[in-house]
């Protein structure tokens, strides 16, 4: 291929990149991967770069399965596209929702698919607020979710996320998206105990559910955990009382797990670590192990018995079911099966990557280190006893530790001044070990740095 410099100027010339600073990107040229095995990145300098964030949280099965390929290549010879808009299917979006209703939880046996996590969640917008319609309750149009959490960012995705800096352009949220509190003890939990402050967060949804009136809300979107939030896991008291309050206001519960799915907690879904009920479950990434996009919106009998039983649901995407990336994640689900990579994530992997995560707390710069399953958090802070934030704007300590990390060839996210991790479920405990030595080194190094 050419060389890095031309590679980079070609880059910043021509492509517009997603959340990424152009200018930046121009002064300093991106780090361009050429290729991938198990959770190592080769890039165009020939550097072998440990991913801790699976790509952006999706590379599950890890890179390199000639498998997918294959699937993806079978696929293509027999039959690469074809819609299932009119009354139309195929062999791998029949057998793929069939292995997806046998694995989600609860009744959730039905499947619509969708291109993405954020077109899913759109899919779910219009779901939720079409089933109540259908119900005779037209005026059941608001949707809550939390500031903070990451739902996409499309129109809808974005508008039901909580990032400020997604709202701040565009016009965004769309009318009747409203949002609450998130569950983040460490940065907003002032003098509560981590269960009051998991308690009073979630009796926010009821006060929000009592300010609209409850007959004007149709859902509940949350993450199980959150993920582009900065891997925030709410306190134990939490999602028991979320799950009280929708049950008793005849809320629907939206579970966003585009992240938490396929074994990233260490089960199948985050549902199960966290013993949640959902009425609707939005998969994505892990799905194909991101080897191809695919999102999936799984519904609830009663929510799906009601739609089809409605006018046709005039909703979809020409990619709905695209059968290549169908076949490629009923191999990819058979392989994270049939090799027991989950089971072997859950009961021996996050054991050992908890233990080796939650050493980094002892590291000056360290406040609270989480973890549930495979994805991570540690929180940066100049005082671990007051949970103090740097002076300054946020994220500035969180940006030099990811430029340390990524200078010591170990991929780490910084979101705001909280550094996250999300490996491959392959990944191996030597590959742990190494993961620990590169962020301890690279936390040194960003000390270092602030101090000077
Ligand atoms: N929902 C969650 C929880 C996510 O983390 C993401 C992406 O990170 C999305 C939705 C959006 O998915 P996509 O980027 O595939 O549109």
């Amino acid at each position: 291929h050419l060389p890095t410099a031309e590679l980079q100027a070609l880059d910043a010339a021509h492509h517009m990149h997603p959340f990424t600073h152009g200018a930046a990107l121009a002064e300093k040229g991106a780090r361009i991967i050429t290729s991938a095995s198990g959770v190592w990145l080769q890039d165009s300098d020939g550097a072998r770069i440990l991913d801790a964030m699976a790509g952006l949280w999706c590379v599950n099965l890890g890179y390199g399965r000639e498998e997918l390929v294959e699937a993806a290549a079978r696929q293509m010879r027999q039959l690469p596209f074809y819609n299932t808009f009119f009354q139309t299917s195929h062999v791998p979006a029949i057998l793929l929702a069939k292995k997806l209703a046998e694995l989600a939880p609860g009744d959730l046996n039905h499947v619509f698919f969708n291109g993405s996590g954020s077109d899913s969640n759109d899919t779910n917008l219009r779901l939720v607020r079409h089933y109540w319609e259908l119900r005779g309750k037209p005026e059941k149009f608001n949707v809550i979710s939390r500031w903070n959490g990451y739902h996409g960012s499309t129109m809808g995705g974005g508008s039901l996320g909580g990032m400020k800096g997604i709202h701040a352009q565009g016009g965004l949220p769309i009318p009747g998206i409203h949002h609450i509190d998130q569950p983040d003890w460490w940065s907003e939990g002032g003098d509560m105990s981590p269960e009051e402050f998991g308690l009073s967060r979630a009796r926010q949804l009821e006060e929000k559910i009592l300010e609209l009136g409850p007959d004007t809300v149709a859902a509940f979107i949350a993450e199980p955990v959150q993920g582009a939030g900065g891997v925030i896991v709410a306190p134990e008291t939490y999602w028991p009382e979320i799950q009280r309050i929708v049950k008793e206001y005849g809320i629907l519960l939206i579970l966003d797990e585009v992240i938490t799915g396929f074994g990233r907690t260490g089960r199948w879904f985050g549902a199960e670590t966290l013993g949640i009920t959902p009425d609707i479950m939005t998969v994505a990434k892990g799905i194909t192990s991101g080897y191809i996009p695919l999102g999936a919106s799984l519904v609830s009998d009663r929510i799906a018995q009601v739609i089809d039983e409605g006018d046709e649901f005039a909703h979809g995407y020409t990619y709905s079911g695209h059968p290549v990336a169908c076949a490629v994640a009923l191999e990819n689900i058979r392989l994270l099966e049939e090799e027991g990579i989950i089971a072997r994530a859950g009961s021996e992997i996050a054991p050992y990557l908890k233990e080796k995560w939650e050493s980094l707390a002892d590291h000056p710069l360290v406040g609270e280190a989480k973890i549930v399953g495979l994805m991570g958090s540690i929180a940066l802070t100049p005082d671990k006893a007051s949970r103090a934030k740097f002076k300054g704007d946020a994220g500035t300590v969180g940006y030099i530790c990811r430029e340390r990390c990524f200078a010591n060839n170990l991929v780490m996210r910084h979101v705001g001044d909280r550094m996250v991790i999300s490996p491959p479920l392959v990944i191996t405990k030597e590959e742990i070990d190494e993961l620990i030595a590169r962020a301890r080194l690279s936390l040194d190094e960003t000390l270092e740095r602030i101090e000077a």
